[in-house]
């Protein structure tokens, strides 16, 4: 079925959608096989949340926002699903915030970073880092800790959606300032991040943007007190009672 075939008015649009786009990262060389599992986990706790974003989430979407416009070097890690799932929302992300676009894989090979940045550049991306390889993320085995040097390895933010734990770890132990998007707020990811945004990247990534234009023109200082009043473990509960706490909705949008 092409994207287009998917009726807009079906209860399940943006699930069906997802789980499209996922498939034709797979067959197009740019998501793995691990990645429709990672998927399948991160619809499963979507539906918990109700497939909407939190107030908690639109917080720290705009803090993650604020934070990027104060960044000295911003980088934006851009793994298989976040190429499959929102390439030109990314793409424009970056722009607006100054951010590099860093292709950065859990599973390394040559052929899907080229696909992935390849792909980036057909969505409107001028430059793609992460081919050179010429730094290192201390603390992880060769290929997991590869980036590039000028590109995740200078930088004093980095957005990590989707990230592996162990990796997390590792950037905020380097110093970086996460800004992790996650569904799951058990996850380790969310957890070690300066700022996790607990929502789908769908959701996320245009919010981000949307806060990032609102908040371009605004002082240093107001932004600073943005970050500040940001409390990451508040976000993390306020998702984790929603998903223990809510209740299924019956009606037609289900
Ligand atoms: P950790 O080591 O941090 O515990 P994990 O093992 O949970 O990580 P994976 O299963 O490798 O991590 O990665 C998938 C993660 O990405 C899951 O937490 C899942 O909820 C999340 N995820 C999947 N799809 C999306 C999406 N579209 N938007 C946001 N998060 C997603």
């Amino acid at each position: 079925m092409a994207e287009t075939e998917i009726p807009e008015d079906h209860p399940r649009y943006a699930s069906l959608l997802t789980r499209h786009r996922i498939e034709a990262g797979v067959e197009k060389g740019i998501t793995s096989r691990q990645g429709l599992i990672a998927q399948g986990r991160g619809e499963a706790f979507d539906y918990l949340l109700g497939e909407r974003t939190l107030p908690s989430a639109d917080a720290a979407a705009r803090a993650a926002a604020a934070t990027l416009l104060s960044a000295a070097h911003p980088v934006f890690s851009v793994n298989g699903n976040v190429a499959a799932l929102v390439p030109a929302e990314t793409v424009e992300l970056a722009d607006v915030v100054g951010a590099d676009l860093e292709v950065n894989l859990f599973n390394r090979t040559e052929d899907r970073m080229r696909a992935i940045a390849d792909h980036l550049r057909e969505h409107g991306a001028t430059e793609v880092k992460g081919l050179t390889g010429d730094g290192e993320i201390p603390g992880l085995e060769h290929d997991r800790g590869t980036v590039d040097a000028d590109g995740i390895g200078t930088a004093d933010v980095v957005v990590v959606p989707l990230e592996d734990g162990d990796r997390a770890e590792a950037l905020t132990a380097a110093d970086k300032t996460e800004v992790v998007i996650d569904l799951n707020p058990g996850s380790r990811s969310p957890r070690t991040a300066a700022i996790p945004i607990v929502d789908n990247v769908l959701r996320a990534v245009p919010n981000v943007t949307a806060h990032a234009r609102e908040l371009a023109g605004v002082s240093p200082a107001e932004r600073r007190e943005i970050i500040e009043g940001f409390d990451a473990d508040a976000a993390l509960e306020a998702a984790e009672d929603a998903i223990r706490n809510g209740e299924f909705e019956t009606d037609a949008k289900r």
